[in-house]
């Protein structure tokens, strides 16, 4: 008998029985989780010496969070829920229409923004009630970007707030709306953030999971991010010399004159700040302040708050910028810009952002105070 013979459906001796060995399946290792609610697994099969506890996670709305996170996701329902309604009213009737762009939100206005305010209670609800599911995550963070996108024009309004100067026109309407947007985006992001930390067992205050240690200084990709932000600053002030600063500096009042101190400042002391010892402790030549630390928002305010506003302004801008050129809708505007300005102007906006974002995020990890709920 060959072994072809032996096997099922081989040719030869049809009432051989075979009993190939098979595969055992592994028993599933339960999964310990440290401080979550446990309940003990008793079947008939295990022997009773071995009693095995197993682990059941609970869901993020069971879980008291810590600080402001314990509302984060109920304020998130009632927030799409509460201006979800005002999106209605506004695109069944008269929504704020003021300048520049004719309404309050960049891309999503009408009916779009009812969408995204249903879109964000989903998330949240689902982020409640389900278990560790990544496209849920990743959905979650969309709804949260699209939101802070859309309230891009808030950067012009604050700059047009703190310096009225310049000109800038506020529309009161359209600023709480854009507040409002953004402030929805917030909370949409916290409670993203709080269940992906939950499931990955994650401190739910701090992120940190006890492993890494609290690094001594800034990493090597933080330093590259802000010096990629200061060549972005760079090659924005590059293109603005190419093309001449015209009359305006010259005749320039304070506000403008505060806001190229404020330009220069950001591109360059702000990023060099979050990566080098001197934005932590004050140096030597500083009269009175030498040696004490810098107060960790001083520096992380600004950069966080520049960085959000120019990446989401920015962002916006060269990706409505690129589809009107490409399709030609592009107008001049008022301005004798030439187009190349802009196609290099708009992508040193958004690096200088995305840079000074990046060494910001790492800044805020390196000065972190101890966690008052895991101690770490
Ligand atoms: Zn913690």
């Amino acid at each position: 008998m060959t072994d072809d013979d032996a096997r099922p459906g081989g040719k030869g001796i049809t009432s051989v029985t075979t009993t190939l060995p098979r595969r055992r399946r592994r028993p599933r290792r339960p999964l310990l989780v440290k401080g979550v609610p446990t309940q003990e697994y008793e079947r008939g099969q295990l022997p009773p010496t071995e009693r095995l506890v197993i682990t059941k996670r609970a869901r993020l709305r069971d879980v008291a969070a810590p600080g402001w996170r314990r509302w984060t996701s109920h304020a998130a329902i009632a927030w799409a829920l509460g201006y979800g309604s005002l999106r209605i009213y506004w695109t069944l009737g008269t929504a704020p229409s003021p300048p520049p762009s004719g309404a309050d939100l960049v891309a999503l206005t009408g009916w779009w923004s009812v969408a995204l305010a249903g879109a964000a209670a989903l998330v949240v609800l689902g982020l409640r009630r389900a278990r560790w599911w990544l496209p849920l995550a990743v959905a979650a963070w969309g709804v949260s970007v699209a939101l802070v996108a859309a309230s891009a024009l808030l950067l012009l309004d604050v700059v047009g707030i703190i310096l009225p100067g310049l000109g800038l026109t506020v529309h009161p309407v359209a600023f709480l709306s854009r507040v409002a947007w953004l402030a929805g985006g917030v909370l949409v992001g916290a409670t993203a953030l709080s269940y992906q930390r939950h499931w990955r067992g994650a401190c739910l205050a701090c992120g940190s999971t006890g492993e890494a240690g609290r690094p001594a200084r800034p990493p090597r990709w933080a330093r590259v991010a802000a010096w990629v932000a200061v060549a972005g600053w760079l090659v924005r002030v590059l293109a603005q010399i190419v093309v001449g600063f015209g009359n305006d500096l010259l005749q320039a009042g304070g506000s403008l004159l505060l806001f190229e101190a404020g330009f220069l400042l950001a591109g360059t002391v702000l990023p060099l700040a979050l990566v080098y010892r001197w934005g932590r402790v004050f140096p030597g030549w500083v009269p009175l302040l030498a040696g004490r630390s810098v107060p960790r928002w001083l520096v992380l305010a600004p950069a966080l708050g520049i960085a959000v506003g120019m990446t989401a302004y920015f962002g916006v801008s060269a990706v409505q910028f690129s589809v009107e050129t490409l399709t030609g809708e592009w107008e001049q505007g008022a301005g004798s810009l030439p187009l190349w300005f802009f196609w290099v102007a708009m992508p040193a906006y958004l690096v200088w952002g995305l840079g000074l974002g990046a060494a910001a995020l790492a800044y805020r990890r390196a000065t972190r105070p101890l966690c008052r709920t895991c101690g770490c």
